[in-house]
């Protein structure tokens, strides 16, 4: 157990966060309630113009923000989708405003209710950390370098190592509090090792895809009837996507995406076949036209990695790790950013609940760390169950009834609006998956495939059978 960690107030000492990315950024807003003193550990050289830097390379791809995450981070900063709206970023309804390609066909243009915002993840990040940095209390120690914790107990953190860019000496700095946001590429495993603490295991789905990205010019001619356009891919036929968004400054950004080998070529005649070989056409005029462009980037994502640290036997109190240094999903699925938010908004409510009840931040971390793996298993699942059913040896049973229902509601939600709006909804995590087992949804699922088995069979006509794979915009979606 860790020494009482006396407050002043109504708040404890001091937290440090590692990690000045974005779920550091959303944490420290979070701990600056409830800490006198927050510092953020960033390696990079960043201030409060930076957006995009060097360890954050997936920045410069088209990063969506589902609604549930956008609602959290208006709580936490208010405001915030007014000013990005100032910029130009749109507020839209999910189902009136995306040209959305599903697997069977184009989704319905119609109210759902869920409302999204798309803008550029270096904006929202620069936005975040100037919020974050001007609240009292809050300092940034940029270009330092976390090398590991602190253990003047058995059993507690007690703080971190880090080392400021040139300086051969590290630096000890003790801390109430130690939350690790070093995302991917983090060295929290080896900083646990190095404590003599065991490292617990992982679960990886095992899942390569490729991102190309540009960002270009969105001029006046562009505002039609979309503000995205997008391809979704799909086990095992659809192993190209794309995805474009309208973002602040009268800016497209465009990221081309396509599973193991499918990767979107960096040059420009590249790019484009790439694009005109998905269907949703959208894509490949935009880029076709485009003016203005900025430099084409490539990603490639390798696997989704859960870190199971709530399995850990001696996980230490006053230690927490959040944002993809715990998770990291496949990217297609635009989980990240709003499971961050939801871990920002469990460690709220917990920090709240421990200080009205007086009680001790030590029992807090393997708590948090529970509960957060609770909060991960839906998203985890929903990516990790459409991921397995990529690889030919690895189709357990439980993905791929989850991938022939997934099937069917896209198939009914084409020509159905009500279970189009469900879907958005779960898709945006506002609503838990059962809003799609709900008996209305249920009866319109199995009607509709028993129709298609029907149909499919040799004795049907064949004029009773109308593929509804794929349908070219100009119909009732696009
Ligand atoms: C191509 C691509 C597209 C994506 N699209 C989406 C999307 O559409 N929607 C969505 O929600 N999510 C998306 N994601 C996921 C999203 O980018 C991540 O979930 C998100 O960046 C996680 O934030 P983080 O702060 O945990 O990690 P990061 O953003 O990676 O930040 C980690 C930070 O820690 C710093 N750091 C690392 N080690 C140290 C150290 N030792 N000391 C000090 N600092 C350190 C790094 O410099 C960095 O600033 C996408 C990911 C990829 C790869």
């Amino acid at each position: 157990m860790g020494k009482r960690t006396p407050m002043t107030g109504d708040r404890w000492g001091k937290a440090v966060v590692i990690g000045g990315g974005y779920a550091g950024l959303v944490t420290a807003r979070v701990l600056s309630d409830y800490f006198g003193e927050v510092v953020i550990l960033e390696r990079d050289p960043v201030d409060d113009e930076t957006g995009v830097h060097p360890h954050t390379p997936q920045a410069h791809h088209a990063h969506a923000m589902l609604a549930k995450g956008a609602e959290i981070l208006e709580t936490l900063f208010p405001g915030l989708r007014a000013e990005l709206r100032d910029l130009g970023a749109p507020v839209f309804d999910y189902g009136e405003r995306i040209s959305f390609l599903q697997p069977a066909g184009f989704a319905p243009r119609c109210r759902t209710g869920v409302l999204v915002q798309t803008f550029t993840r270096h904006e929202l990040e620069r936005r975040l950390r100037q919020r974050v940095l001007a609240l009292s209390g809050v300092t940034l120690l940029a270009s330092a370098r976390c090398e590991g914790l602190l253990m003047e107990q058995p059993g507690a953190v007690s703080g971190v190592v880090y080392r400021v860019d040139g300086s051969a000496e590290p630096t000890r700095l003790a801390a109430d509090l130690v939350v690790d946001a070093s995302g991917r590429a983090g060295g929290l495993d080896r900083w646990l090792g190095d404590l003599g603490l065991p490292v617990p295991g992982k679960r990886v789905v095992k899942t390569k895809i490729t991102y190309t990205s540009m960002n270009f010019a969105r001029p006046e001619q562009d505002r039609t009837d979309f503000d995205v356009a997008y391809q979704m891919t799909f086990a095992p036929g659809i192993a190209r996507g794309g995805v474009i968004l309208a973002v602040e400054h009268d800016r497209w950004t465009c990221s081309l995406f396509g599973f193991e080998d499918q990767a979107p070529p960096t040059d420009d005649q590249g790019y484009l076949d790439f694009a005109r070989s998905l269907t949703n056409p959208r894509l490949a005029e935009l880029i076709e036209r485009r003016s203005n462009p900025e430099p084409t980037r490539q990603y490639v994502n390798v696997n989704n990695r859960w870190s199971e640290y709530h399995k850990a036997k001696a996980w230490p109190e006053r230690l927490l790790a959040v944002g993809d240094s715990v998770c990291v999903f496949n990217p297609v699925y635009g989980q990240g950013l709003t499971v961050a938010a939801l871990e920002a908004d469990l460690l709220r409510g917990m920090l709240t609940a421990a200080r009205s009840d007086g009680t001790e931040l030590d029992g807090l971390s393997r708590t948090f760390q529970r509960r957060l793996a609770r909060l991960l298993l839906v998203p985890w699942t929903l990516s990790s169950n459409s991921d397995l059913m990529w690889s030919p040896q690895g189709r357990p049973l439980s993905a791929r009834v989850a991938h022939w229902y997934n099937q069917q509601v896209f198939a009914v939600s084409v020509h159905d609006p009500e279970v189009w709006s469900r879907f958005a909804r779960v898709a945006n995590m506002v609503a838990p998956p059962g809003v799609l087992f709900h008996p209305s949804v249920l009866v319109k699922v199995i009607g509709a495939a028993l129709f298609r088995r029907r149909a499919a069979s040799p004795t049907a006509d064949p004029g009773g059978s109308v593929p509804e794979v794929l349908q070219q915009p100009g119909g009732s979606g696009g």
